[in-house]
């Protein structure tokens, strides 16, 4: 990660010119990559409005942080964490590097980078291509690696184009003190990282949509690395999502946007690239109490695997039960999400043609038992614990619809009858309790999403 990190702040400097590292061309251009982080909606004057600005941002600088200038100038003898030159050195501030793992290094202080000036330098001045997204609880921050090449043409459309216009400062003042906050217009909510950074890709798909640009991105995208972090103190957290994954993300959201349609959602008004990414997102809360943040962390799982290139059936389904049983209705799009997301990653434990086979099996068995005694059925299948229950079950439930259904996708995936049995009781549950259209998808009556 350092490496990557470092990257970019090369790329910063040589995009505003400096080429050579002084202790002139430091103090002369030391406050311009904070401004750049703040997509220069604050123009940056003084190291306290620095320091104030940094915190904002989530930087966790010691209380004794007064200045910056120093602490990328003033070393002592030692020797460089990246270029290993014996040099003068000054030990890494969070300012510089902010991921740095505090308890890595109590087994031993000397483990604790130190930086010659170049690289202290370097290093600082990555925060202009540090993206920091505020959530429900704590805060994502994300960064981007490639070939310099294709960083600079990637930073150039995520950042320049992008993210400038998204990502605003506000510089207000209180009680005589400077303070800063950031505004970011977001579609979807977000309390939780995974879900944050989910969050700005679909804003970031539309976008290249409406610029004509979403091709080419994807072509320039492929080497692209970001690094996710968040988590504070000695713990951070760090994801990394691979190129050829973010290509397929992006293609994935391109398709649910496409698939959607201008619609009134309880009081929202949404586009037509905003449906059906919302109103299924929207709908994976479970309501808990009063602390939103916890009605979410089945979602950020669940995102969280999708970010990882898997479409986790088996949470979905304990979210559309959970959902049930408090009366909710089920997320819109269901079909459509899924059957997206395997198109574009192909298939995991389950490929296309099961899903469709499972998927319209349970539809099936679900339109069947609506109205009759049997819809009990969806419960006990939910609880059958093993694959011979689960059979015996559907069987049973067969000979009570006096059906015959072609039973052979469950038998042919036994081995994986977790996420089939998921898979069957979606399907089933969106013809028992959605609108009762084939693929539950853009039929439902949207006001039953929104609580
Ligand atoms: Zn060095």
């Amino acid at each position: 990660m350092l490496d990557a990190y470092l990257k970019n702040g090369e790329l910063f400097l040589k995009e505003i010119g400096v080429t050579e590292i002084t202790p002139e061309a430091i103090s002369g251009a030391y406050l311009k990559p904070i401004n750049e982080m703040t997509n220069g909606y604050v123009y940056v004057e003084s190291d306290t409005e620095a320091i104030a600005i940094l915190r904002r941002f989530g930087f966790e600088l010691s209380g004794k942080t007064k200045d910056i200038l120093s602490g990328l100038t003033k070393g002592k003898k030692g020797t460089c964490s990246i270029c290993g030159k014996k040099t003068e050195v000054v030990p890494n501030r969070a300012f510089i590097f902010p991921f740095e793992r505090k308890i890595d290094s109590i087994v031993d202080e000397s483990n604790r980078l130190s930086l010659c000036s170049e690289h202290a330098f370097k290093l600082y001045s990555a925060m202009a291509y540090l993206y920091t997204v505020p959530t429900g609880a704590g805060m994502l921050k994300f960064f981007f690696d490639a070939p310099e090449r294709d960083l600079k043409a990637f930073k150039r459309t995520f950042k320049d184009d992008f993210w400038r216009r998204k990502f605003k400062v506000e510089k207000h003042e209180k009680n005589g003190k400077q303070q800063y906050s950031i505004k970011l217009s977001l579609a979807l909510s977000r309390y939780h990282p995974n879900e944050a950074f989910f969050a700005v890709l679909h804003e970031f798909v539309k976008f290249l949509k409406d610029v004509d640009e979403l091709e080419e991105t994807i072509e320039a995208g492929r080497t692209v690395r970001t690094y996710l972090i968040y988590g504070s103190g000695q713990f951070y957290r760090e994801h990394v999502i691979e190129g050829t994954t973010l290509e397929k993300l992006i293609g994935f959201l391109d398709k649910i946007q496409e698939a959607g349609k201008e619609m009134s959602w309880g009081t929202r008004h949404l586009d037509i690239w905003d449906s059906a990414v919302v109103t299924f997102y929207e709908s994976l809360e479970i309501p808990r109490g009063k602390d939103r943040s916890k009605n979410y962390l089945e979602r950020e799982e669940f995102v969280r695997k999708l970010l990882e290139g898997r479409f986790d059936f088996v949470l979905l389904n304990t979210i559309f039960m959970e959902r049930l049983k408090r009366k909710l209705a089920l997320p819109p799009y269901y079909y459509t999400w899924a059957h997206s997301y395997l198109e574009v990653f192909g298939g995991g434990v389950v490929d296309v043609k099961t899903f469709e086979q499972v998927n319209g099996l349970g539809y099936s068995l679900g339109m069947k038992m609506r109205g009759t005694n049997l819809e009990r059925y969806q419960w006990e299948l939910f609880r059958a614990r093993g694959f011979e229950e689960f059979l015996n079950k559907l069987v049973e439930l067969q000979a009570k619809l006096e059906e015959s259904l072609d039973l052979r996708p469950v038998y042919e995936n036994q081995g994986e009858w977790k996420v089939v049995k998921a898979v069957l009781l979606n399907g089933m549950l969106n013809a028992l309790h959605g609108q009762g259209k084939k693929d539950n998808s853009d039929r439902n009556n949207p006001k039953e999403g929104s609580e």
